[in-house]
């Protein structure tokens, strides 16, 4: 079974997300649980939290199709200990709030490094950002993205990710959401399906599909290998359509959540309908 869905708005409370997924004719999608762009965010309430659990009972929505993203301030490899206390902070109440909702993965960026200590340190400090956080939390695995490789980003390679995942004590509690665009920027070639069998082959081999845990299912308007975060929509831009196919016929991609964040949200119900057109 393919869950697929997109990154809806939570305008109003993340109660409202539900009924934005089920009018694009989604099966999964994903959320922020609070503003993205801020540091603070008032708790969530009670009511919001019972009205987000029950219209996902309502409308069949487990918490495997559900794949929220924590905020963009958050990094995990900062090289400032004040910096990096903050962050953690921060992703660990990002963690508590997917309990509250019953979520069972947290999705995020690993961190970037800033040039002012190694890629190898920092990617370090994720993965003891990743055991901190865990150690004090409960239920909820933490899903690290693949990310374009722009500006002092880590994560952007295979090694990065098994990196990471190396250093996490609780192999149980962690996981890959993998972007399309990102990897496609980052100089992994899906134009073509002998090219997606290389890099879903290569990804297999370095870090593993029991890791998968979730997709970004976009099309690039940056260039291949670029290292440029620039998404499109999936019939558009430079990644072309091979990858699609290939996810929708591979069952690896089977009982995830696979999320679009591409850029015309007035077509997700048919990008959404064309994505279930491929499964042959
Ligand atoms: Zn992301
Ligand atoms: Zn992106």
């Amino acid at each position: 079974m393919k869950y697929i869905g997109a990154h809806v708005s939570a305008a109003g409370g993340v109660e409202n997300t539900i009924a934005r997924a089920k009018a694009i004719g989604a099966n999964a999608f994903a959320l922020f649980t609070k503003n993205q762009r801020q540091w603070q965010a008032a708790p969530l309430t009670a009511k919001s939290i019972d009205a987000f659990k029950s219209a996902c009972e309502r409308e069949g929505f487990g918490p495997g199709q559900i794949l929220p993203h924590d905020s963009y301030l958050i990094n995990l490899g900062h090289p400032d200990p004040d910096a990096l206390a903050k962050s953690r902070d921060a992703f660990l109440d990002e963690i508590r709030r997917c309990e509250q909702l019953g979520l069972c993965y947290l999705n995020f960026h690993p961190g970037s490094h800033l040039k002012q200590i190694s890629e190898a340190v920092s990617l370090k400090l994720v993965s003891e950002s990743i055991n901190w956080a865990l150690e004090r939390s409960q239920g909820v695995t933490a899903v690290i993205e693949n990310t374009a490789g722009q500006g002092t980003n880590l994560g952007w390679s295979f090694e990065h990710l098994a990196t990471i995942i190396d250093g996490v004590e609780d192999k149980s509690r962690v996981g890959i959401c993998f972007d399309t665009c990102h990897a496609f920027a980052a100089g992994y070639d899906l134009r073509t399906s002998e090219g997606c069998a290389q890099v879903f082959g290569d990804f297999d081999r370095q870090v593993g599909f029991q890791y998968l845990k979730g997709m970004h299912i976009n099309g690039a308007k940056s260039s291949f290998g670029s290292r440029v975060d620039r998404h499109h929509s999936l019939q558009q831009g430079n990644l072309g359509e091979a990858v699609f196919h290939h996810i929708m016929n591979d069952t690896n991609f089977d009982g995830i959540p696979l999320i679009l964040e591409t850029i015309d949200e007035s077509i997700w119900a048919d990008e959404i309908r064309w994505l279930r057109s491929l499964a042959s």
